[in-house]
């Protein structure tokens, strides 16, 4: 692809944009930035692009450069249906998003991770397993350092790992996967995507130009992620902790079964620290991944045993009194709210709430009633938590996040968890999911003695 005099309008300013700006002003084209955030808000932004050729138009869209642009690059926070962006469309402009940019630099295979929940985990263990079995791994998309920064810096790589959101396979056209994984599909992001199957066919896409030389890593346990093995163009690789299959990755037994062309893999789980059924999905579509990238099965084994976690995603904070605390944080749908609370007995007191999604708290009702002893609701979602979830169990609602640790530091007796898992985003309160995660470890570590 030929970037050199062809005018490109940049719409969004936020990492994504500030990367794809930067590496297309570089590589030569004729760059427009624009954002409906002025040139105060992105005095950042701005200083990090100090010096390249770029035509900035900020606190505005002009739509003459929506329709003249010889390519459009959208970032991952612009909505599809964006009225400027369907003007570009209907005059034929050329549109595209940062990772189906940056896919078309890449010349290594592209390994691809969507779902609603452990894109983050498996992404990030992919990248081990590759650098325990000697190969030099990209890891970046969705997480971290977006696609595009490798191109700009032509940095020599084995393999790209890319988690991928719904969001970033809007407007792609060529963006293929060698292999492209679904863990699973479970209600979120409503707010932006009106109905479910928007949703799902959204990150269906990630197969959409794969041929008979890729594979499709597909959750078949999981109803709506099976619902894309019909119509796959790629071969079909399934993984299951329900039943033995005869080509793929299954789970029995504490043992992890990788079968494929006749070759058999085994994988105990006895020693991995990553824990969980959900954990074990995880590892299950990491080790098919590089597996079947040619990673050797016993030094996989060893990255995967070795591999503790992620920071935010049920993080034993302490323990006080006999009562265990733990930071979810990242728990920011219902679909990972139950996995967090499939983890213990019972006896949870659940902090959650934030900013809505729009999508049902319904789903959460049956292991409120058997296992959550108390309930409280913060942020914006708390009133239509309460309506679906509050006659399941004791509730209460807290002004702050710190006023909900009081309260479930009065009300949990000993042997209990108190769980901060909000099922919610957490823009209404904090800056991130980071900063939530921080207040909440700052006011549990700030307790004392027992309350009662
Ligand atoms: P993502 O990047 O998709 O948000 P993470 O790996 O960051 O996923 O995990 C976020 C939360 O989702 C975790 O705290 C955990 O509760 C839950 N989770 C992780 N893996 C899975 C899975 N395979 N299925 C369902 N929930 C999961």
């Amino acid at each position: 692809m030929n970037l050199t005099n062809k005018t490109i309008l940049v719409v969004g300013l936020a990492r994504t944009g500030v990367a794809c700006a930067r590496f297309l002003a570089k590589a030569g084209a004729r760059v427009t930035v624009t954002d409906m955030k002025n040139a105060d808000q992105l005095a950042g932004q701005m200083a990090e692009l100090a010096g390249l050729p770029i035509t900035w138009e900020l606190g505005r869209h002009e739509e003459t450069s929506f329709l003249t642009s010889d390519l459009v690059v959208v970032s991952p926070g612009i909505p599809m249906e964006h009225p400027l962006l369907l003007k570009a469309k209907e005059a034929g402009r050329e549109i595209v998003s940062e990772v189906e940019l940056a896919s078309r630099f890449c010349t290594v295979p592209l390994i691809a991770i969507t779902g609603t929940n452990g894109k983050t985990t498996t992404t990030t263990l992919i990248g081990e397993i590759f650098k325990g079995c000697g190969y030099l791994p990209f890891v970046g998309g969705n997480i971290g350092t977006p696609l595009i920064e490798l191109a700009e810096s032509g940095e020599q790589v084995d393999f790209v790992v890319a988690e991928i959101s719904s969001f970033q396979l809007e407007w792609i056209t060529s963006f293929r996967p060698s292999v492209a994984i679904l863990l699973n599909i479970t209600e979120d992001h409503l707010d932006r995507y009106r109905e479910m199957p928007a949703y799902m066919a959204a990150k269906g896409r990630i197969f959409e130009n794969q041929t008979k030389d890729d594979f499709a890593l597909i959750n078949i346990d999981d109803p709506l992620a099976a619902g894309f093995a019909g119509s796959l163009k790629a071969r079909l690789f399934p993984m299951s902790q329900k039943q033995e299959l005869a080509q793929g990755i299954f789970h029995q037994n504490g043992v992890i079964t990788f079968r494929h062309d006749g070759e058999e893999e085994r994988f105990p789980t006895e020693n991995f620290r990553l824990k969980g059924a959900h954990n074990t999905e995880n590892i299950m579509a990491a080790l098919a991944a590089t597996l079947l990238s040619g990673c050797d099965a016993t030094r996989a084994q060893a990255a995967v045993t070795s591999f503790s976690g992620l920071r935010h995603r049920m993080e034993l904070v302490r323990t006080l009194n006999g009562v265990a605390w733990y930071e979810d944080s990242k728990g920011t749908n219902v679909g990972s709210v139950v996995k967090s609370l499939e983890s213990f007995p019972g006896n949870i007191t659940l902090i959650a709430g934030g900013k809505d999604k729009g999508g049902s708290y319904t789903p959460l009702a049956p292991l409120v009633k058997e296992r959550v002893a108390h309930l409280i609701l913060i942020g914006e979602a708390r009133e239509r938590m309460h309506a679906a979830l509050g006659s399941f169990t004791d509730s209460h609602f807290a002004p702050t996040l710190e006023e909900a640790v009081s309260q479930a530091h009065r009300l949990t007796t000993p042997g209990g968890v108190v769980l901060f898992s909000p099922a919610c985003s957490s823009f209404d309160m904090f800056v991130d999911y980071e900063d939530r995660a921080n207040r909440f470890i700052s006011a549990v570590q700030g307790l004392e003695g027992d309350p009662r």
